[in-house]
C-alpha cells in the first residue's frame, strides 16, 4: 500500500481517451453509443474497446540492461511488424543504450521490436512475470525505452495487489480497481492524442505494477475486483479524475491543490473521513535524527528549531520554517515528508513538534499524502456494505462512476 507518485510520466492511447466523452468524436475512435442518460454507474459506451496500456520497465532504463526470458516460442519483428526472427525458447541480456540495442546478443532495428511470446504470460523480466508483449521502442514519437504491452484492464488486475491486503473486503478491492484504472488513463497528457498509453513502474510513489501476481489467491481477488469493475472510471468533467489516494488520512483528506499545487478541484478538495481510526497509522510519534533534518531542509550546523507556518483548512501542515546553524529555511511540508522519508514522518498532519536532545519528535497523525481517497476508510465502509460506487462517491465528491468499456 504505497502511495501514489508525485509525478507519472504517462501517454494515453489518444483516440480511445476521446471516446465518447467529447461530442461528435470521430477519426480513429470507434463509435460510440450513450445507451443510458443516467449518470453514474448505469452510463455505458457501447461499440468501445479497451485501451492499450504501455508500461514503462524501470529497471532497464536506470540500468541500460535487464534480463529477459521466454520459455516457449516467440516472435520477433519491428515495429511495423515485420518478422524478424521466431524460435523457442529464449534467455539473455536486453541492452539498451544511446547508439544501440542488443536482445539475447542480436542486434535490434535502429527505431526498436517487438518481442511476442506466444504464450501469454510466458515473459520473463528480471525476476518478475508479464502479461503481454515486450516493446523496445527507442527514439519514436519522444517514446524510449522497454515497455510491456497490455490491455488496460490486465494492467488493473497487476495494480490491484500491489497497492492494497489481500485481506481487505471485497468492496475495497473493487474500489481499489476502479481507482487503479483511473489514475492510469488520468496520466494522459492533454497533447497526447493519437500516442500509446505509458505508465511508468518506476516503483515507489507512483502507482505500482509488478506484473503477474505471484500469489493465486492474489491473483484470484484482483480479477474479481478488476472483472466487476471492468470499464468503471471516475470522470470530473468530461476527462478522467487525477485519482490520488493514501493509506490513512487521520480523520480528514488533503485538498490536491495544497499538497500538489495543482489546479483546485471539488473532486479533491478534501473530506472528512471518520472511518480510518482503526488504522495503527492514524496517530503516529516519530523520533527524527536531527542532522537529517537539517540536511532534508538544506541546511548546515545544529537544528535549532523547526516550526509549522502554514497549514491547510484541514490543519494539515503545508508549509515549514527550520532553522540551523543561524540560518532558517521555508519549505513545503510535503516535499520536506518526501526528503525525509515518507515512513518516517508519516504524513502532513502534525499536532506535536519538539527538537529535543539531538532528535526531532513529533506526533502526527494519518498515512500518506491525504489527497484523494483514504484506503483504511474505505475498508471500513467496504465493511458496512457499502459499495465500491458509493466509496469512491464519498471521497471524491461531485465525481461521476461512468463505465467507459
Ligand atoms: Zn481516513
Amino acid at each position: 500500500m504505497k502511495e501514489p507518485r508525485l509525478t507519472v510520466s504517462a501517454l494515453l492511447l489518444g483516440p480511445l481517451l476521446g471516446l465518447g466523452l467529447a461530442a461528435g468524436c470521430s477519426g480513429n475512435a470507434p463509435t460510440v453509443t450513450q445507451t443510458s442518460a443516467t449518470p453514474g454507474t448505469q452510463t455505458s459506451w457501447a461499440g468501445s474497446v479497451t485501451p492499450e496500456v504501455r508500461v514503462r520497465l524501470a529497471a532497464p532504463q536506470r540500468d541500460g540492461k535487464a534480463q529477459v526470458s521466454v520459455a516457449g516460442a516467440w516472435v520477433l519483428a519491428d515495429l511495423e511488424g515485420a518478422q524478424l526472427a521466431v524460435g523457442s525458447g529464449l534467455s539473455g541480456e536486453l541492452l539498451l543504450s544511446t547508439t544501440r540495442a542488443t536482445l539475447a546478443g542480436r542486434s535490434l532495428p535502429r527505431d526498436g521490436a517487438v518481442l511476442t511470446p506466444q504464450t501469454n504470460g510466458d515473459l520473463r523480466i528480471g525476476k518478475r512475470r508479464y502479461p503481454g508483449v515486450l516493446r523496445i521502442a527507442r527514439s519514436v514519437g519522444g517514446e524510449q525505452g522497454a515497455f510491456v504491452v497490455m490491455d488496460l484492464e490486465t494492467y488493473v488486475a497487476g495494480v490491484v495487489p500491489g497497492e492494497i491486503p489481500a485481506k481487505f473486503h471485497r468492496e475495497a478491492q473493487r474500489t481499489q480497481a476502479i481507482l487503479a484504472r483511473t489514475y492510469a488513463l488520468s496520466s494522459v497528457p492533454a497533447d497526447a492524442q493519437g500516442a500509446p498509453i505509458v505508465v511508468s513502474d518506476s516503483g515507489g510513489q507512483d502507482q505500482e505494477y509488478h506484473g503477474i501476481p505471484t500469489v493465486a489467491a492474489h491473483q484470484r481477488i484482483a480479477r474479481d475486483a478488476t472483472e466487476t469493475t471492468r470499464g468503471l472510471v471516475l470522470l470530473d468533467g468530461a476527462t478522467p479524475l487525477r485519482a490520488w489516494y493514501h493509506s490513512t488520512c487521520g480523520g480528514r483528506t488533503a485538498s490536491a491543490a495544497s499538497v500538489f499545487g495543482v489546479p483546485d478541484r471539488v473532486a479533491l478538495s478534501g473530506v472528512r473521513c471518520d472511518w480510518c481510526t482503526s488504522s495503527k497509522y492514524f496517530r503516529w510519534n516519530s523520533r527524527l535524527v536531527a542532522k537529517d533534518v537539517v540536511r532534508a531542509a538544506g541546511l548546515k550546523g545544529a537544528l535549532e528549531a523547526f516550526e509549522v507556518t502554514s497549514r491547510d483548512v484541514g490543519g494539515r501542515a503545508t508549509r515549514l520554517r527550520i532553522r540551523a546553524g543561524g540560518k532558517s529555511r521555508d519549505v513545503g511540508a510535503p516535499v520536506f515528508r518526501l526528503r525525509i522519508g515518507p515512513s518516517k514522518m508519516r504524513s502532513c498532519q502534525l499536532d506535536q513538534i519538539e527538537v529535543a536532545g539531538g532528535e526531532l519528535v513529533i506526533a502526527g497523525r494519518g498515512w500518506g499524502h491525504g489527497v484523494g481517497l483514504c484506503q483504511i476508510g474505505a475498508n471500513t465502509l467496504a465493511g458496512q456494505s457499502a459499495r465500491a460506487e458509493d466509496i469512491v462517491r464519498t471521497y471524491y465528491p461531485g465525481a461521476l462512476v461512468v463505465k467507459l468499456w
